[in-house]
């Protein structure tokens, strides 16, 4: 079963999940005014909400399920993630809508996806209404968190590592979940400004085999060298190629690519192995595919694309993912090559229409739309 047809199954109310986490309260929140003024300028992942769902992995099954106080974790020095990196992550974003409701997009792809990551990275998986009901309970304990305001929502970040205190080499047998939530505002700030991306034939984030379909820090730390060494040029983004050939685009550190041809089609690299397989670029895929545009998930040759740029043939290119939604590109460059791009059509409306479906202001003719409060 593919991410797609797992997350078009019919799913629980968030009615119906509450209380599944257990609500120890925090006893020292936020003052209200603590609060306004980090909602009044959010940024991106700096400031917390009270509270964090909580679970832990112990013999055999996720028990403990709770929404406590957000605060410093206690780890054995030896856990297992500080040695191996066994840890995989997700991200999410609940929307204030025009009806008064709290709503997030597609949750039970993340949760599938999660336990894909899982599956990977040699850990248990959570029952996806489990993961449900944490971010149900975790939204609802800290409703007032949620900003208001274009562009602002309240991300999620889901996640689970192994905190097994032991040196030795093997899958962890004891392991965390955690959701933080964190209020935010626009993730690239000044709305949909192009973005200059590097093309890396030095660096690789993952490989055949390796953990490149996984949502795990490992491919995140494997691409910040690359992401340092490129913004002293003055680059937003890196692009990284297949590493088996260096030929092929794979996609950017966190973001899936996407190419607009003259011809109004649409290209994006197939799900290789070796990329993300992102909610935001399925909803793309649909959303074009909606509208009758002819939309492929194929390998994307970096020297045919660069020529397609420069003949005009291709017109637009743009990234996506949660955290940015869309983002045009506006250059494209490399060792050999300096291409330029203009925000067009396609990126600008595929962006509206998805921004207006998740907060709630155009038909949700998908049901991607979830009610968490
Ligand atoms: C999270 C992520 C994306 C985007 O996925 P979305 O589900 O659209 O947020 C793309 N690439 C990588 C490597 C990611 O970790």
């Amino acid at each position: 079963m593919t991410l797609d047809e797992a997350a078009a199954r019919p799913i629980p109310s968030a009615d119906e999940l509450e209380g599944r986490w257990t609500l120890v309260p925090n006893p020292n929140p936020a003052t209200d005014k603590e609060r306004r003024t980090a909602l009044a300028h959010p940024g991106f992942g700096t400031q917390f909400t009270d509270h964090m769902a909580r679970a832990s992995y112990r013999n055999g099954s996720w028990t403990d399920r709770r929404i406590e106080s957000y605060g410093p974790l206690a780890l054995d020095p030896a856990a297992a993630v500080l040695h191996y990196g066994q840890e995989i992550f997700e991200g999410l974003k609940a929307y204030r809508h025009d009806d008064g409701g709290i709503w997030t997009f597609r949750p039970s792809y993340n949760a599938h996806r999660f336990n894909a990551s899982a599956r990977r990275l040699a850990m248990p998986e959570l029952d996806p209404e489990d993961f449900l009901a944490s971010l149900v309970g975790l939204v609802r304990a800290d409703r007032d968190w949620v900003p208001e305001g274009e562009g602002t929502s309240l991300y999620l970040r889901p996640y689970a590592f192994a905190s097994e205190p032991f040196l030795g080499v093997r899958a962890a047998r004891e392991l965390e979940y955690l959701v933080i939530a964190s209020p935010s505002g626009a993730y690239f700030t000044g709305g949909l400004s192009p973005i200059d991306v590097w093309v890396t034939r030095q660096y690789h984030r993952a490989g055949p085999g390796g953990m490149g379909a996984a949502k795990t820090g490992g491919n995140y730390a494997s691409s910040l060298l690359a992401k340092e060494e490129m913004a002293k040029s003055g680059f937003d983004e890196v692009c990284f190629l297949d590493a088996a050939s260096a030929q092929i685009i794979d996609e950017l550190g966190g973001m899936n690519v996407f190419v607009v041809r003259a011809d109004g089609s649409v290209a994006t690299p197939a799900l290789s192995g070796t990329i993300l397989a992102g909610g935001t670029r399925s909803a793309i895929l649909t959303l074009l595919r909606d509208r009758g545009i002819k939309a492929s998930e194929t390998a994307i040759r970096l020297s045919d694309l660069i020529a397609d740029i420069e003949s005009g043939d291709v017109v637009e290119m743009f990234a996506c993912g949660t955290a940015a939604v869309v983002t045009p590109i506006g250059r494209l460059a490399g060792d050999d090559f300096d291409v330029s791009l203009e925000a067009g059509d396609i990126t600008r409306s595929i962006h509206a229409e998805l921004t207006d479906i998740q907060l709630g202001r155009a038909t949700d003719r998908h049901g991607w739309n979830y009610r968490l409060v």
